[in-house]
């Protein structure tokens, strides 16, 4: 009763040689023990905790009545795409952090209960009468922030259009999220299911470029930027335009969209024997647990500690637990290649904590005259990403900062009222969840 109910994982072994779904879920049984766990508190802080505040007592009573459809429903009221966030969110800085089970035992795990509830009702048809409201509404980028504005204008009759600069929908969780974490079956089946409510998908336009804003407020009466924030991040050092030095989105979005470790796909990778991937957050954990895959020697260089690490608990759990090699306190500061330009060894300075600095961790300093070298044939930054300037410098209809970064009001209008704007391009790297509540709420103000 103290402690989580454990959820059963693919084992460590296994792991190293697919991309099939680690976390294998709660079954009956499992769901039924964690749901008892629950107090049902009168004042249930855990929805508090959730930035888009699901009933979480109310779903997990219903878990324990039995009652999975009425326990989807109540998820459904609040968010649209349960698998989704059941399986990405990090919950344990959000509704599990609040859970009142958590000040002496462990929260409940309303993560893997939302799961569950998903996996057992994702076939089940939840319909509501929909009024043609004949508005349009042009929505720009096909991330969780335009999933889920898409998803509340078609619920209340909107027309609603979505251009995609990619050939395929789904933003990072298509491109970026690997396949073990969140398996794309189900972020195609939600997208089929927009489609299925009448949702235009118009992939291969990359506004800015195939079709301008301009155009785009001539044809519909509202339009919605949902561009995120994906243009990569380098530690502008020597040696980073050698052969062998990619950037996570670059690395991810082969091995995710276009399938680089299948011999039949046409973009394949070439056999990395030693790839080292520097930075220390979930990206660097997706990048690192992918590469393991593709049956190389992994090293995770990181210029703080392992405590200071942003990356969740849970990745770096499971990258330990797949032998990537945690190389802290070190930091790359020049990469040599060989007489063809291929990368060969990455020379990094060792470095020592200070006090805390801005961010609130521990700053960092290089010991003088203590260096490594690491021999490695494929360098992957993983250092954060930057909003993409295309969208910017092609109009002058919205406002920008000085980051890149779309400027809005408390509505999610831009300067021009009839374009909103929200997700990562507004905050910059945020969260799937806080993404979808901005796309939500974008929804809402254009219905009022
Ligand atoms: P995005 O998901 O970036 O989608 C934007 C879309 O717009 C993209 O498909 C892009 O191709 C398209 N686009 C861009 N410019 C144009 C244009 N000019 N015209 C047309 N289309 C355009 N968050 C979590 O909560 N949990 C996680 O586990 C997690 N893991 C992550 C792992 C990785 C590798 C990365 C990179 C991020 C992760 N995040 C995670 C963060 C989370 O995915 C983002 O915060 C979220 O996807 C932002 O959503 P968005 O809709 O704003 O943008
Ligand atoms: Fe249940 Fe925790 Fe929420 Fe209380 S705070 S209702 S115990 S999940």
């Amino acid at each position: 009763m103290n402690k989580q109910t454990p959820v059963r994982l693919l084992s460590s072994y296994k792991r190293k040689t697919t991309f099939q779904e680690v976390s294998l879920g709660y079954n009956k049984k499992e769901a039924l023990l964690e749901a008892n766990r629950c107090l049902n508190c009168k004042n249930p802080l855990c929805v508090k905790g959730c930035p888009v505040n699901v009933n979480i007592p109310l779903f997990i009573r219903y878990i324990k009545e039995h009652k999975l459809k009425r326990a989807y429903q109540v998820i459904l009221k609040q968010n649209a795409f349960p698998g989704i966030c059941g399986r990405v969110c990090p919950q344990e800085k959000q509704c599990e952090s609040k859970c009142i089970q958590g000040i002496k035992n462990e929260p409940v795990a309303i993560g893997r209960l939302e799961r569950f509830v998903f996996d057992k009702q994702r076939s089940s048809k939840i319909n509501n009468k929909v009024v043609k409201k004949h508005k349009s509404v042009a929505i720009v980028g096909s991330g969780p922030a335009g999933l889920a504005c898409a998803s509340k204008c078609l619920d209340e009759g909107l027309d609603v259009t979505m251009f995609e600069a990619l050939h395929q929908a789904g933003g990072v969780l298509v491109y970026g999220i690997p396949e073990f974490r969140l398996p794309k079956t189900i972020v195609n089946k939600e997208i089929n299911q927009l489609i299925e409510k009448g949702l235009v998908l118009k992939t291969n336009y990359v506004i800015g470029k195939t079709l301008t804003l301009d155009e785009l407020l001539n044809q519909y009466d509202y339009i919605f930027l949902a561009v995120g924030a994906g243009f990569p991040r380098f530690m502008n050092i020597k040696g980073e335009n050698l052969n062998g030095v990619m950037s996570s989105n670059e690395f991810l979005t082969r091995i995710n969209l276009m399938k680089a470790y299948k011999d039949e796909y046409d973009t394949p990778l070439l056999d990395y024997k030693n790839i080292v991937v520097v930075g220390g957050g979930n990206v660097a954990m997706d990048a690192a647990r992918c590469a393991k895959r593709l049956k190389a020697k992994v090293t995770l260089v990181y210029r703080r500690d392992i405590d200071q690490m942003p990356a969740r608990k849970e990745e770096i759990d499971h990258a330990i637990e797949e032998n990537i090699i945690f190389k802290t306190l070190t930091n790359p500061y020049k990469i040599v290649g060989d007489e063809k330009g291929n990368t060969k060894a990455v020379y990094c300075h060792k470095m020592s904590l200070g006090e805390k600095d801005a961010s609130g961790r521990a700053s960092f300093n290089i010991i003088k005259g203590k260096t490594c070298k690491l021999k490695v044939d494929l360098v992957i930054m993983a250092l954060g990403n930057y909003p993409n300037p295309i969208l910017k410098e092609s109009t002058d209809l919205v406002e920008f900062d000085k980051y890149g970064l779309i400027k809005i009001n408390e509505k999610y209008q831009t300067s021009n009222p009839r374009i909103y704007a929200g997700g990562d391009i507004v905050t910059g790297a945020a969260t799937v969840i806080l993404a979808m509540e901005a796309g939500k709420k974008v929804a809402i103000n254009i219905l009022e």
